[in-house]
Parts: structure tokens; C-alpha cells; sequence
């Protein structure tokens, strides 16, 4: 009788990295390993080839004890970073979330019109989502439309007894009467269902006037501003019809609802292309001297052959001055100071929850946009389009297309993301984002792969060592609640 083969180990889909001078690995469930010596030897020694624990013994027994070595194999396989060879892709199921998914997050186009004409906009330009629908949306959101929405959300919403209710455009202050009718409404209804609805607004910050002001102010609402910083930049692409920049008209009545708001957080969100990617100075003028007390950054979203689309360079740039803010975050977070640079603290926040994500958003699942005629899309940037469209708000979400998108759109789908360590975090990112520039949301975004696995190395580096020297900033993430749709653009 043949002598039976000992089986071979190998390391599976993992990311070691060091913070605080300590060895750390973070697994494809999102778990994060601390590392001993020996385990960390173990590792060495199986990632260039398999080995069978006889060979781990042998090279190794000099320098460890066979116990510590024999504990730190199976502590390894005990946490699926590493796995006899015939088991070494497992599958990760492809679990489904259960039907009928409560939403979190509505995200309402009261307008598709505005003020401004952005150069980069995907609302007005070839990134916009085009199908027979389109064209047939009226330009403002009715009262009537307004309300069955909040009635459609709290009715979505099932369980749940905290929701969001994201007010979007166009320039969502267009439509400020409409607004005046919506927020008080769905506010009267939380109180008489027992629940509670968090608002977030997201305006140019053009139209703030007295009024409109007033109205945040008293309302509770949370304000997210877009713009992108220093007069030069922010004028570059955020523009009027006529070409007139938009600086000096936004500024003065930023300053004003940052002076009278105190309630609420007010977020800075600037969009970064390649003519605009100063970084440190977008951050310094919004923070320093103006007044914001979070902003966070996005690349733009769009087709590459723009002009202003980043590019590989582009990210290079973007990622150390990213790094140099992180930093300068964990310094600040180790003594218990607030920094401003939003992107860290959303990603250790996802980190110390253990996100781990079957889809790139909640487009689709929790989170769902409705367009000025009362239709229910996937989110606010397919607000309009009947390919993405999920029901309505008087049929409410058509369930079997949910089930079919979750289907077709799980990260198990997704070739590339399957063995991607970054998977949890990333699941292939934004479906607006795959629409635009590979002509379908089923699409992983492998444009920014290597800028998305740098970012979450950077966060998790940030994060081992926040863990290290002040565990008590992270524990304040515990229980905190996300809302998806107030980094909505
Ligand atoms: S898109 Fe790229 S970085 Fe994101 S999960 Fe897929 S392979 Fe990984
Ligand atoms: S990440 Fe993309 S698909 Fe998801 S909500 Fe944002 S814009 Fe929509």
C-alpha cells in the first residue's frame, strides 16, 4: 500500500502589511490578523511555493520550538489565510441578500436642472445615462411627486427604524418650495410611524440665500457643499452657462450657512481631475480658511478620453498627497484631535466595521434614487434611465428586477474581484462609473485597481497603528450608522 502524500499548504488571497512595527494581515472576509514571529515566518516560507508541514518544520524548527510552529500553521488555516493546496480557492458563497431588503437611503432628484453648467458634470455631458426614458423627465419634482416619495421610502424602509432621505439635483435649492413641502412632510410621518429620518442636502452652494438657509437651520438638515477649493479651481470648471466662474457667488454664502449652522455637520466634496488635483491646497483653503470641518475628495467619473480624466499619473499624484493627509489624520487621531480629511475616516470606519462587500454601493439594495417624475432608479445618477430603472414610487421597488440586478451584479460574478484582496472594500466600485466607461454596470472598474489597493494599504497601515496607540478612536465608530448617499455626487 502507498504511503499517504502529507497535503501541501499555500497561502490564499491576502495582504500583509506592517503599522506600528508589528506585522498584520488583512484577510478576504475583512478580517485583520496580527502576526507573530512565527506565523510571520510560516507565511515567508509558503507564499513562493506550497509546502507540507514536514518542510515547514524542517526549515524552520531551528529558529521556533515545533509547538509554536505546529499553534501557528493551524491558528493560520484557522483564519483562512492559508489552506491545503486542493482547498486554496474555496469559494466564497455567493450569498444573496434577503428579499425584500429594507432601504436605508432615498436619494430624491427634486431637479435635473441647474444653475451651473460644470464642465465635468455626467449630467449634461457623454456620461450621461441616455435611453428611451430620458427626455421625458419633467425639469422639477412636483409637491404631489415629493410626498409619495417620503410615503414610498417609509413604506421601503419596512423595519428600519432609522432612515436617510438625501435631497439631490440638478441644484437641488432650484427647487427649494418643493423642499419646503417635502422635509416637514416626511419629519410629521417619522413621528406618526415611530421612526426617525436623517436629511442630507447637497447643493452648489450658489443659490444659499437668507431664506434657504433659514430653512436648513430650522430643519435639521445636513448640508453637503460641492466645490473644488481655491478661486483658480473651483473657476475652472464650475461655472455658469455664461463661463463666469462660480467662486465669488458660492463663497460669501458657504461662509454665512457655516457661520449660522451649527447642528449639522456641513461637508466639503470637490471633485479632482487632471487639471485640478492640487490636493493639499483644495484642502488647506477649504479647511483653513473657510471653515469646513470635513471634505472629502473623489476623482471624477467619466470617459477616459476626456481631457480632464486622471490617469495613471494622475492617480500617482493623487495617492501621495492622499498619504501625506492620512498622516497627518493618524497624528491627529492618536491625540484624540479632529481632521477634517473625510476619505481616511470613511474607509477605517468600513475597516473597523469589518465591511465586506458582495456589491460596490448600495445602489440597487439599500440605497435607491428617484427621478422628478416619481421613477425609482438605481441610484440619483441613473434617475431617469428605464434600463436602470427599479419601479416607482406609487408601485414601489420592483422586486423581481432587484433580485435579478443582485444577481447579475454580485462580486462572485466579477472574475477579477473574486481573488482580489481588496475585494471587501471594493467589489469592483461604482456601477455609474463601469456604465460610463465600459458600457455596462456589470463591469468591475479595473482602471483603478492599483489606486483603490494603494488607498486601502494606506488606510489599513493607518489603521494598525490607530489600533496600536489609541484603540479608543476607533471604538468610536461602533454603532455609528453610514449614510451611503451623503458622499452622493
Ligand atoms: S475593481 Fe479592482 S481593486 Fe476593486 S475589487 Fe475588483 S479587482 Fe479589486
Ligand atoms: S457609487 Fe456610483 S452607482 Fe453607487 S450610488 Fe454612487 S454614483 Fe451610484
Amino acid at each position: 500500500m502507498e504511503a499517504e502524500t502529507a497535503p501541501c499548504f499555500r497561502t490564499r488571497h491576502l495582504h500583509r502589511f506592517e503599522a506600528a512595527g508589528k506585522a498584520f494581515l488583512y484577510l478576504q472576509n475583512a478580517a485583520i490578523f496580527a502576526l507573530d514571529d512565527p506565523s510571520r515566518a510560516i507565511l515567508d516560507l509558503l507564499e513562493p511555493e506550497p509546502r507540507s508541514r514536514d518542510d515547514v518544520m524542517t526549515a524552520l524548527e531551528p529558529r521556533w520550538p515545533a509547538a509554536a510552529l505546529d499553534e501557528g500553521l493551524d491558528e493560520l488555516v484557522r483564519v483562512q489565510a492559508v489552506a491545503p493546496v486542493d482547498q486554496a480557492s474555496p469559494e466564497i458563497p455567493k450569498v444573496i441578500p434577503l428579499e425584500p431588503f429594507p432601504l436605508t437611503t432615498m436619494v430624491m432628484n427634486v431637479t435635473n436642472q441647474c444653475n451651473l453648467a460644470c464642465a465635468y458634470c455626467y449630467e449634461y455631458g457623454e456620461d450621461k445615462i441616455v435611453d428611451t426614458a430620458n427626455g421625458a423627465q419633467p425639469k422639477f419634482m412636483s409637491a404631489l411627486t415629493a410626498k409619495q416619495s417620503v410615503d414610498f421610502m417609509f413604506r421601503e424602509a419596512g423595519p428600519n427604524k432609522v432612515v436617510h432621505m438625501t435631497l439631490f439635483g440638478g441644484e437641488t435649492l432650484l427647487n427649494l418650495p418643493v423642499l419646503k413641502v417635502a422635509i416637514p412632510y416626511a419629519r410629521q410621518r417619522a413621528i406618526e410611524l415611530g421612526k426617525r429620518v436623517e436629511f442630507n442636502l447637497t447643493t452648489n452652494g450658489t443659490l444659499l440665500k437668507p431664506d434657504a438657509i433659514d430653512f436648513l437651520v430650522e430643519n435639521d438638515v445636513a448640508v453637503t457643499i460641492s466645490i473644488d477649493g481655491p478661486q483658480e479651481m473651483q473657476d475652472t470648471f464650475r461655472v455658469f452657462h455664461s463661463g463666469a466662474g462660480s467662486y465669488d457667488v458660492a463663497m460669501p454664502k458657504i461662509k454665512e450657512l457655516l457661520r449660522r449652522h451649527r447642528t449639522k455637520p456641513i461637508g466639503a466634496r470637490v471633485t479632482l481631475t487632471s487639471k485640478t488635483l492640487d490636493v493639499h491646497r483644495m484642502f488647506r483653503h477649504l479647511t483653513e480658511e473657510v471653515g469646513f470641518r470635513e471634505v472629502g475628495f473623489a476623482p471624477v467619473t467619466t470617459s477616459p478620453d476626456r481631457q480632464y480624466a486622471i490617469e495613471d499619473g494622475g492617480f500617482d499624484t493623487m495617492l501621495g498627497q492622499f498619504r501625506d493627509l492620512a498622516e497627518e489624520f493618524r497624528d491627529h487621531a492618536v491625540e484624540n484631535r479632529h481632521h477634517a480629511f473625510a476619505n481616511v475616516k470613511d474607509t477605517l470606519e468600513e475597516i473597523h466595521k469589518g465591511v465586506s462587500k458582495a456589491y460596490g454601493c448600495g445602489a440597487g439594495l439599500g440605497l435607491m434614487g428617484v427621478a422628478t417624475d416619481g421613477q425609482v432608479a438605481l441610484c440619483h445618477r441613473f434617475a431617469g434611465s428605464e434600463d436602470h430603472s427599479m419601479g416607482s414610487v406609487t408601485d414601489g421597488i420592483d422586486r423581481e428586477r432587484q433580485a435579478e440586478f443582485l444577481d447579475r451584479h454580485h462580486i462572485e460574478n466579477k472574475t477579477d474581484c473574486r481573488t482580489c484582496w481588496a475585494r471587501p472594500l471594493c467589489a469592483g466600485g461604482c456601477y455609474h462609473e463601469a456604465q460610463t466607461r465600459y458600457g455596462t454596470t456589470e463591469a468591475p472598474n479595473l482602471h483603478y485597481c492599483d489606486w483603490i489597493r494603494e488607498w486601502t494599504d494606506v488606510c489599513l497601515r493607518i489603521y494598525g497603528e490607530l489600533a496600536e496607540r489609541n484603540p479608543a478612536y476607533l471604538a468610536r465608530f461602533e454603532g455609528r450608522v453610514t449614510d451611503e448617499a451623503s458622499q452622493a455626487s
